[in-house]
């Protein structure tokens, strides 16, 4: 029987409360030993913590009791909201330990339980952890569409209209005299499996969409020295805008500020590094720049003046920069602004969130992850062998196995017949606690 654990759900330092769960067969024992009593399930219960090898009072706080199956790793669990002090935690913690079979948590160990105990899918997981992570509202989104089954109801669906043209195909093979399938039933049946197969292209196509949400969609800021570029990036950084990480790398990167416009990721990278240059190290900065720039999905050019747009790349916004200064307003361009002054600033942001919007906006998108992507694939191929016979099905026997292929592909995304060693890097993910 696994032993029962430990651990401190809410992150470290102070706070006004601080979470401690415990999940196990020993669970109830907790609360006996250090709260004289178990709760009430499922009720928020007033309790004084005691020390249960001298009895000195050590908090006080909510004790709730959520006994197996109904809880969120399907065994007994308990868990304290106590002070959170670290002292008070340290204290509370290590009085847990003191009661016989406790020990503490590994990361995403709960989890993992929960997953094992059937309570939440591979997928619901993923989503989860997505969740945990997610510092945009179109992260939270998509994480959770993941975690409340958008891919398994799809998957789900999809399966359901593949099994009766798999039945159909089937019983050409078992009753090949009996006439019961008809010619016109075969067609539809076929028909059915190339929806779901045109089905998953679509679904695999919007992929992209779902990766641009978690990483962020990419707007380069590029144009030729002294343009503005870096003067432009600072500006912004400085706005009013919440910035998800703080502007890194040297100058023979590209710099990168990662913003969240209202609600969505964007991505800002300066290319002032790119330039000819005889140092091998900078030329490695320069290249990988030029890349960011070709995969940027908006390229802002910034052009002081009317000399400086004709470089630009294909698709490029032109902004006119440096408005400040009195050049003459350019027809080219779709914004003017000053860095200095803050002139057109608002508008441009805007204007790019507008663009990540259409980018990335709609329903949250099935296919997530990099596993997701397999599974389609796999049933897709399936699928396309499974049609390719013209005179459908003629070698039905290599039919049926094509179909149920496909089926146990799209099967695989609630992930029961994972790899361990693809669970184990699953769960290291997860914070302890989770
Ligand atoms: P980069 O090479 O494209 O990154 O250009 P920088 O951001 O380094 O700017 C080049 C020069 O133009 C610097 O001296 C900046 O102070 C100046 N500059 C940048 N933006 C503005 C602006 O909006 N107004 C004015 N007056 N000067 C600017």
């Amino acid at each position: 029987m696994a032993r029962t654990i430990v651990a401190v759900a809410t992150p470290p330092g102070v706070s006004g409360v601080a979470v401690i769960r415990i999940s196990g067969p020993d669970a109830a024992e907790v609360f006996r030993r250090l709260a004289g009593k178990v709760p009430r399930p499922r009720a928020a219960t007033l309790v004084t913590i005691i020390d249960p090898l001298d009895g000195t009072p050590l908090d006080q706080g909510l004790a709730l009791w959520f006994p197996a199956p109904a809880s969120f790793t399907g065994e007994d669990c308990a868990e304290l909201q106590v002070h959170g002090g670290r002292a008070v935690v340290a204290a509370v913690l290590a009085a847990i330990l003191t009661v016989d079979g406790l020990r503490p948590a590994e990361p995403g160990e709960f989890t993992r339980r929960a997953f094992e105990s059937g309570k939440l899918d591979l997928a619901a997981i993923e989503g989860l952890g997505d969740l945990l992570h997610a510092e945009t509202e179109a992260q939270r989104r998509q994480a959770f569409a993941l975690y409340q089954g958008r891919l398994t109801d799809e998957t789900d669906r999809l399966a359901q209209q593949l099994l009766p043209v798999l039945a159909l195909v089937e019983a050409t093979i078992d009753f090949p005299d009996e006439g019961d399938v008809t010619d016109a039933a075969l067609a539809e049946a076929r028909g059915q499996a190339l929806t779901v197969r045109d089905r998953i292209t679509g679904l695999l196509a919007d992929a992209g969409r779902a990766e641009r949400v978690r990483d962020g969609v990419v707007v380069a800021i590029a144009g030729l020295p002294n343009a503005g570029k870096s003067t432009l990036l600072n500006a912004i950084a400085r706005r009013d805008v919440a910035i998800v990480s703080p502007v890194a790398g040297t100058t023979r990167d590209a710099l990168e500020v990662q913003l969240d416009l209202g609600g969505l990721p964007v991505v800002l990278v300066d290319t002032a590094g790119i330039r000819e240059t005889m140092d091998p190290v900078e030329a490695e900065g320069v290249r990988r720049a030029r890349r960011r720039v070709s995969e940027a999905d908006l390229v802002l050019w910034l052009a002081p003046t009317i000399e400086s747009v004709t470089e630009r790349p294909e698709g490029a916004w032109v902004i006119q920069s440096q408005a400040d200064r009195g050049a003459t307003p350019m027809e080219e361009a779709r914004h003017r602004i000053s860095a200095s002054t803050g002139l057109g600033l608002s508008a441009l942001l805007e204007d790019v969130r507008a663009f990540a919007s259409t980018m990335l906006g709609g329903e949250p998108a099935v296919v997530v992850h990099e596993r997701h992507r397999l599974i389609m694939i796999a049933a897709k191929v399936a699928l396309d062998a499974a049609l390719r016979h013209p005179d459908w099905p003629a070698a039905a026997e290599l039919v049926a196995e094509d179909l149920r292929a496909a089926l146990a592909a799209l099967g695989r995304s609630r992930g029961r017949v994972g790899t361990e060693a693809m669970l184990d890097q699953l769960f290291s993910a997860f914070c302890i606690g989770k």
